[in-house]
């Protein structure tokens, strides 16, 4: 009785089940280490052509991940996952303004043409919050170049003077395929604070400024693409391949179907098509076991875990159905790593600790909700309740989020009369600041684990890890015990709040 299909049998024939493990039951065993923790390196992928330099994923819900959170987790090494409680559109936008964040060549340039006045530019470069324009004619061809230095009063320019006369005229240019340190060595040899990218016809196709590459120099553990942009994932229905398509043209590197239940026979078939539609990496879930890996790993690029663990998440209530997660990532995993298909876990993670078991138990990365919706880059403000800071967290099959997009992740018909049957809740979750500071905690505890492990990188970490069982007893243990704590430390809260 133990397999999905098998029939027949004695109903008490049921009940010699199978042990299923989650986070608090397992520990890792310390072993003899060359590794110090700082030396860790996370670097690990996501999906089959994406790997990440801190495999953390945000979760693609309503309070957790839009462009300023996807920024901020790609601009740290990680991916953030927009939601889709939004039009296609406007994921659309959210993924193009990842992808332009840090980029080299701003391709949205603010330009300015030869017979405008000084006074016109003025207020236009203000207004757009810039500090110099090229000047173009109708062609885009590249005329000159103004700056705030230019306009100047002391150097007896007149409001109403045009541009063509204000603007230096001698331009230095670059092509598109022009590196940082390149620009930057322009920059300091004719002392200039922007060079403008044109074709082989003088064609202004971007800019590249100094200030654009000081931000990009900050972020040095950022996680790019090829030609330098950050990363972005996108969540879509199992059915949308619209959503799919539109996401994938934006930019997006990552597609994650996004279902509670993807071993589903239509949802296995429509993930399918959409991962042949696109070019983009298609990560494939939720599921929880092996039969369900066995069913995906033909054509998904990844595959994400997670049947119930989620902090905001009542499935396993609801329908009586899940499987805790350490149990099941190792279940997806075994078959993943047959396939070459990398895992993502996804939800229950309370702490790093967490983090790094998963990993221990074959995920390739982790997904994280609520660990995330209390920063200030997740959508939502900040509301005060007797005096403590919080933020909304609310689970993508509450009621609230059901009704502000649809039920396709639950696998539910639209309903008009909305009686939905919710498998989440509407939650707050305490404030917590800046994403990079939890970040920091988050990979520092889990470089932490692989030292305590002694290893050096994520793959030797999965293959020297290995599992204690703990006790109620020894759980009780691991945390903070008989005292009375006085002061919170930054990663950790009695109940993993
Ligand atoms: P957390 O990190 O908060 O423990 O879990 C986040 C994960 O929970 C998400 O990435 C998603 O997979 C899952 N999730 C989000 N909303 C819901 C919900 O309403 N119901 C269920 N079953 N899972 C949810």
């Amino acid at each position: 009785m133990a397999n999905d299909d098998s029939g027949g049998g004695r109903f008490s024939d049921k009940l010699q089940v199978p042990e299923a493990l989650t986070f608090d039951d397992v520990l890792l065993r310390p072993k003899e280490s060359h590794v110090e923790p700082d030396e860790a390196d996370l670097a690990s992928r996501v999906s089959k052509h994406v790997e990440l330099p801190v495999p953390v994923l945000s979760a693609a819900m309503d309070t957790v991940t839009e462009d300023e959170m996807a920024i901020a987790m790609a601009r740290h090494g990680g991916l953030g996952v927009i939601h889709r409680n939004l039009d296609v559109d406007e994921v659309a936008a959210h993924v193009e303004r990842v992808k332009r964040a840090d980029e080299l060549i701003i391709r949205d340039v603010v330009t300015a043409t030869p017979d405008q006045t000084v006074l016109e530019v003025d207020e236009m470069m203000d207004a757009e919050g810039v500090n110099g324009a090229p000047v173009v004619d109708e062609d885009g061809t590249v005329l000159g170049i103004i700056s705030g230095t230019d306009i100047r009063p002391y150097l007896e320019v007149g409001e109403q003077d045009s541009v063509r006369e204000a603007m230096t005229e001698e331009v230095i240019t670059a092509r598109k395929d022009v590196t940082a340190r390149e620009a930057l060595e322009l920059m300091y040899e004719h002392k200039i604070e922007r060079v403008p990218i044109v074709d082989e016809g003088d064609q202004l196709i971007g800019l590249v400024t100094m200030q654009g590459i000081l931000q990009r120099r900050e972020y040095d553990n950022a996680a790019r693409d090829e030609d330098g942009r950050l990363i972005a994932g996108a969540a879509v229905g199992p059915f949308e391949l619209d959503r799919a398509i539109r996401a994938d043209e934006a930019g997006a590197d990552v597609l994650f179907i996004d279902c509670a239940h993807a071993h589903n026979r239509n949802v296995v078939d429509s993930a399918r098509e959409i991962a042949e539609a696109v070019d983009a990496d298609v990560v494939v879930g939720n599921i929880g076991t092996s039969e369900a890996a066995e069913a995906l790993v033909d054509f998904a690029d990844g595959l994400k875990v997670g049947i119930g663990p989620g902090s905001i998440c009542t499935t396993r209530v609801v329908s009586g159905a899940g499987m805790p997660q350490i149990t099941a990532v190792s279940q997806v995993a075994d078959v993943a790593a047959e396939h070459d298909v990398p895992v993502i876990a996804d939800g229950g993670i309370r702490y790093s600790g967490d983090a790094i078991k998963a990993i221990a138990a074959g995920a390739d990365a982790v997904m994280l909700g609520s660990y995330f919706a209390g920063t200030d880059e997740a959508p939502g403000r900040v509301v005060t309740m007797q005096g403590k800071k919080y933020k909304q967290y609310r689970g993508m099959g509450s009621v609230g989020a059901m009704q502000s997009g649809d039920a396709q992740r639950y696998l539910k018909e639209e309903d008009e009369d909305e009686e939905y049957v919710p498998e989440g809740v509407e939650a707050a979750t305490p404030y917590k600041g800046s994403l990079r500071s939890e970040l920091h905690q988050l990979v520092g505890g889990m470089q932490s684990g692989m030292g305590y492990v002694g290893a050096a990188t994520i793959s030797e970490f999965k293959e020297r890890s290995e599992f204690v069982r703990v006790s109620a007893a020894g759980q009780t243990e691991s945390h903070a015990h008989d005292v009375l704590i006085t002061d919170e430390a930054p990663n950790y809260k009695p109940d993993g709040s």
